[in-house]
């Protein structure tokens, strides 16, 4: 039985989310704020703390740990749990003050420093699953910071279980924190040739028991628009403005579907996100993505035949169509070795939680990680209401993610 108590982590947790660590997604340097290097150095002091020598951190953030293996295999994968340092841009990260409410009643949390600000049961019904066990909230003017680090706290406190458990059998574990998640450079400057790991988690997910093997295929795309530029007074029949071709090809757009504000759990979408131009000239920046790369082809396809006809009914005026790829589902990598996955689910299984399998509409270190060379799925920790003020994690949710990388490494040492 594998125990880790959720009052040592939520005592670990509340240390580290008193660290400011907001990233900069104006900033061109890594890490993005050098803050962010003030948890790297305190976590680098606690490993050293633990015993595991094997930690360093450098110049750009990251922290780079390894717990050497125990097991007299020699064929055990070098495995790697990973989180982020940093916290969101979107809201308040200085002086984060946590409150840890350690029997939660089931009643409204009232957050003290703005009584605006309230977590219940109604906006917030996982709530329930954690009546009479330790919740943390933020104190009203700041997010928490369990996205995440909750997991950064979770990773932690498994090195420390293994450190103190030498009879828990286990390969290489590489740890790695990461700077800059939140501003999509968490896997900008990594080494991982340095990590040495052939796969990897994160830790950085919500709801106990899920494990996210999914995420969307993403690509840019731009079309440039040409319009005719003439003297404005002696324009007649002559003029073309690109301007107005631009506004056309946006509402020609679908209204009802297709969009990020119309679409939901495996559907794709096609969405503007900026405009620029002058009347002879403008472009429209768009973002397509989908599960998979026959869905995206046919974004692309549909949004440049859309764009086509719309041009076309401005004679002279010409366009170009731009696709540009941003990053890949990392499902398609995952299934080149599905143990991955299904270790991961097996673990949160021994850790006596139900798994559930989900997708995310969006991006994550773990899809970067998988195409460098790291198939990496995601875990929760427990993480709630992230990137705001009523952002707020159960204990018992940071303990059981702890619990779960314990029983992933013993999986991985048994199996090989
Ligand atoms: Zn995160």
């Amino acid at each position: 039985m594998i125990q880790i108590s959720p009052d040592n982590i939520a005592d670990r947790f509340m240390r580290y989310v008193q660290v400011d660590t907001q990233s900069d997604p104006v900033s061109t340097s890594h890490p993005t704020t050098e803050k962010q290097k003030d948890l790297s150095r305190l976590l680098l002091k606690e490993l050293y703390g633990m015993g595991i020598t094997q930690a360093e951190t450098d110049e750009f953030g990251y922290v780079y740990a390894t717990i050497p293996s125990n097991s007299e295999k020699k064929n055990i994968p070098a495995i790697c749990f990973c989180a982020h340092v940093d916290t969101a841009p979107d809201c308040s990260g200085t002086d984060v003050k946590p409150i840890h409410h350690r029997y939660y009643d089931g009643n409204d949390i009232v957050l003290p420093d703005d009584t605006t600000q309230v977590i219940s049961t109604v906006n917030s019904p996982y709530l329930k699953n954690h009546i009479n066990s330790g919740v943390i909230t933020a104190s009203g003017l700041t997010l928490l910071g369990a996205d995440d680090k909750s997991g950064v706290a979770a990773v932690m406190e498994a090195a420390l279980f293994f450190i103190q458990n030498p009879a828990v059998k286990h390969g290489d574990i590489k740890i790695l924190f990461t700077p800059d998640e939140e501003v999509g450079q968490g896997t900008a400057k990594v080494d991982m040739k340095k990590l040495g790991a052939q796969f990897g988690y994160t830790l950085d997910g919500g709801e106990a028991g899920s494990l996210e093997d999914e995420t969307f295929s993403a690509d840019g795309a731009v079309i440039t628009i040409n319009g005719v530029i003439t003297h404005p007074g002696y324009a007649k029949d002559k003029l073309v403005n690109a301007l107005k071709v631009a506004g056309a090809v946006l509402d020609a757009l679908p209204k009802n579907e297709w969009s990020p504000e119309t679409t939901e759990k495996m559907q794709g979408f096609v969405h503007p996100v900026s405009v620029n131009g002058i009347a002879e000239k403008a472009s429209i920046q768009f973002i397509v993505r989908d599960f998979t790369l026959a869905g995206l082809a046919q974004h692309h396809e549909r949004l440049k035949k859309i764009a086509a006809e719309t041009v076309a009914r401005f004679p002279g005026a010409t366009m170009e169509y731009k696709a540009t790829e941003q990053y890949r589902n990392m499902k398609e990598v995952l299934d080149t070795c599905p143990h991955a996955v299904t270790y991961a689910e097996e673990a949160i299984q021994r850790a006596g939680l139900v798994v559930k399998k989900e997708s995310i509409r969006g991006g994550t270190d773990g899809s970067r990680f998988s195409y460098i060379g790291m198939p990496c799925p995601n875990i929760f920790t427990g993480m709630q209401n992230i990137h705001s003020k009523l952002e707020w994690i159960g204990t018992k949710d940071m303990a059981k993610a702890a619990e779960t990388i314990v029983h992933l490494a013993m999986i991985w040492e048994e199996r090989s």
